[in-house]
C-alpha cells in the first residue's frame, strides 16, 4: 500500500522518500507512507490560508454543523474498516479500536457539531458613556494539527472536530508510525463535502512537523506527543511567528490505593488503567502507591491478573494484551525494564520481550520500587507497573507529595471507599485529571490537558472552543 497526501482538494504523492509502516503484531511492512517536502508543506499551508475565506467562511452555522454531523455519520458507516485499520497499524485490541477509537472519534464530531450553533460572545458593562461593548469568537485561522502514534484516530478527532466547528482550516501531520486512519478520516471529510483547502494532510517524519512548527503562516499549532518534542515545537514557535500553541504532552500517572479501597475492584481498575493498549496511553497508571496494610494482597492480585492476560495480536478478539507499536519502542520499554532490575526493584512477574513475531512485551510488575528509580521517574509508555508503599492514614500528606514529585501532571487515580479521603487526595494532586475508583478514559465533554510539563491548555469540552478561537472585542460609541 502506498499512501498519498491531500493538499488543496487533491490527492498527491509525496515529494520526499516514503517511510515504511509496520504491523506491530507481525513486524511486516504494511504501507509506504508518503513524505512531504518543504514545498508541499508550504502549498498545504497556503491552501488552508486561502480556504479561510469564501465557501467555508460563508456557510451559516447550521450548515457548518451539518458538515460535522455528516462526518460523524460517515465514521460510523465505515466503523469496521476504521477499526480494522487502526488495529493493523497501531496494534490495539480490536475491541478497543471499535469502542474507544472509532466510537470516540464519531462522538467528538457529534459533540462539536452541536457547539457550532452555540458559540457565543458577551456584552460587557464598560464604564464609558453611550458605548456598546461586545465580544465575538472568531476562528484562529490556519491550524497545524500534529498527532502521536498511540490513539491516532481519536486524538486527531479531539483536534479536528473543534477546529472545524469554529470555522478554522487545518494542515494535519499524523505520526509517521501510524498514519493510516488519519488519511482515511481526511477521505471522509472530502466525502462529507468539506470544501477544498479546509482540511489538508501532509505526512512524513518529525522534519515535516518541524516545518509546520516554524512556519510563518500557521496561526495555531495543536500538538499531542512527547514532552521533548513539545519543547522543540515551543522553541520553533517562539523563533518564528509566535504562533499559539496547545500542547498535550507526556504523563507518569500515580495511582494511590488506600487501605479502605475495595482491593478486587482496585486490582481490576488498575490493570485496566495501566495496561489498556499495552500501557501506551498518556494517562496510563504507572506508579502505584499502596497503603502498607494492603500492599501484599494488592501486589499478589495485581501480578496474578497481569500475568493471566491473553497476549496476542489485536485482530484476535480474545487478545487482552497486544504488541507495542514498533521495534524501536519495544527497545525503549525493555531498556527501562532492565533499569528497574539493575537499580534493585523486585521483579514480581514478566520482565522480557515475548519470543514470537511482532513487538510483544510481557506484562511486568515491579515492587519495592524507590521514588528515585528510573522506572518511577521516566515515562515508559508500555506494560510496566511499579509498586511502592506508604504508611496509612497519617501518611496521606506524604503520599500526596510523593505522587506530585514528578515533572508531569496529566492524570492521577485514587482508590478508596472513604469520601473524605478521596477529596483530600484529589484536592492535593497537581494533575489535569483525577480519577476516583475508575479508569483514565477521556470523554469529549470533559476538558483534557496537563499541569506542569504535561502541557499547555485544554482540549475537549467547552474549553476546546477557546483553543480554536480568538476573542474580538468590539467597542461601539453611539453618542454624539
Ligand atoms: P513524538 O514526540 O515522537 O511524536 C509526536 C508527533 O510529533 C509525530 O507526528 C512526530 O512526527 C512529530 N514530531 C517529531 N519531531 C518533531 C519536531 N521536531 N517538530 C514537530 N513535530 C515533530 O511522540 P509519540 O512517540 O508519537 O507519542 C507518544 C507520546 O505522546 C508520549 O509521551 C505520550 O505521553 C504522549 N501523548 C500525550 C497525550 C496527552 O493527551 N497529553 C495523548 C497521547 C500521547
Amino acid at each position: 500500500m502506498q499512501t498519498q497526501q491531500y493538499i488543496n482538494g487533491q490527492w498527491v504523492d509525496g515529494a520526499a522518500d516514503a517511510i515504511e509502516s509496520y504491523n506491530p503484531a507481525t513486524g511486516e511492512v504494511i504501507a509506504n507512507v508518503a513524505s512531504a517536502n518543504e514545498a508541499q508543506v508550504n502549498e498545504a499551508v497556503a491552501a488552508a490560508r486561502s480556504a479561510l475565506a469564501g465557501e467555508w467562511a460563508n456557510l451559516l452555522p447550521v450548515q457548518r454543523a451539518e458538515v460535522l454531523f455528516k462526518i460523524a455519520d460517515l465514521i460510523e458507516a465505515n466503523a469496521e474498516e476504521f477499526a480494522q485499520l487502526e488495529t493493523l497499524d497501531q496494534g490495539q485490541p480490536i475491541g478497543v479500536a471499535r469502542q474507544v477509537s472509532v466510537a470516540g472519534a464519531a462522538n467528538h464530531f457529534r459533540y462539536f457539531a452541536g457547539f457550532v450553533t452555540k458559540i457565543q460572545g458577551t456584552t460587557n458593562p464598560v464604564s464609558f458613556p453611550d458605548t456598546l461593548h461586545y465580544t465575538k469568537r472568531e476562528p484562529v485561522g490556519v491550524n497545524a494539527l500534529i498527532t502521536p502514534w498511540n490513539f491516532p484516530l481519536m486524538i486527531l478527532a479531539w483536534k479536528l472536530a473543534p477546529a472545524l466547528a469554529t470555522g478554522n482550516t487545518v494542515v494535519i501531520k499524523p505520526s509517521e508510525v501510524t498514519p493510516l486512519t488519519s488519511i482515511k478520516l481526511v477521505e471522509i471529510c472530502e466525502q462529507a463535502g468539506v470544501p477544498a483547502g479546509v482540511v489538508n494532510i501532509v505526512t512524513g517524519a518529525g522534519n515535516v512537523g518541524a516545518l509546520l512548527s516554524s512556519h510563518m503562516d500557521v496561526d495555531h499549532l495543536s500538538y499531542t506527543g512527547s514532552t521533548p518534542t513539545g519543547k522543540a515545537i515551543t522553541h520553533a514557535a517562539a523563533d518564528s511567528n509566535l504562533k499559539r500553541l496547545t500542547l498535550e504532552l507526556g504523563g507518569k500517572a500515580p495511582s494511590i490505593i488506600t487501605s479502605s479501597a475495595d482491593i478486587d475492584a482496585a486490582v481490576a481498575g488498575n490493570v485496566g488503567g495501566a495496561l489498556l493498549n499495552s500501557g501506551q496511553v498518556c494517562a496510563a497508571y504507572t506508579r502505584f502507591y499502596v497503603d502498607s496494610k494492603v500492599h501484599d494482597e494488592f501486589v499478589e492480585k495485581l501480578a496474578g491478573a497481569a500475568s493471566s492476560m491473553n497476549v496476542g495480536p489485536g485482530a484476535d478478539e480474545n487478545s487482552q494484551l497486544t504488541p507495542v507499536v514498533s521495534e524501536k519502542h519495544l527497545g525503549h520499554v525493555t531498556n527501562l525494564i532492565e533499569a528497574g532490575r539493575s537499580e534493585g526493584a523486585e521483579l514480581v512477574t514478566g520482565g522480557k520481550r515475548i519470543d514470537r513475531d511482532g513487538f510483544f512485551v510481557e506484562p511486568t510488575v515491579f515492587t519495592g520500587v524507590s521514588d528515585e528509580n528510573t522506572i518511577a521517574k521516566e515515562e515508559i509508555f508500555g506494560p510496566v507497573l511499579s509498586v511502592m508503599q506508604y504508611e496509612g492514614q497519617d501518611g496521606l500528606d506524604e503520599v500526596i507529595a510523593r505522587a506530585n514529585d514528578t515533572e508531569y501532571g496529566l492524570a492521577a487515580a485514587v482508590w478508596t471507599k472513604d469520601i473524605a479521603e478521596s477529596q483530600k487526595i484529589a484536592n492535593g494532586l497537581r494533575s489535569g485529571a483525577v480519577f476516583v475508583n475508575m479508569l483514565p478514559i477521556p470523554d469529549m465533554a470533559a476538558p483534557w490537558g496537563g499541569y506542569k510539563q504535561s502541557g499547555w491548555g485544554r482540549e475537549m469540552g467547552p474549553q476546546a472552543i477557546e483553543c480554536y478561537t480568538e476573542t474580538k472585542a468590539v467597542w461601539l460609541h453611539y453618542g454624539s
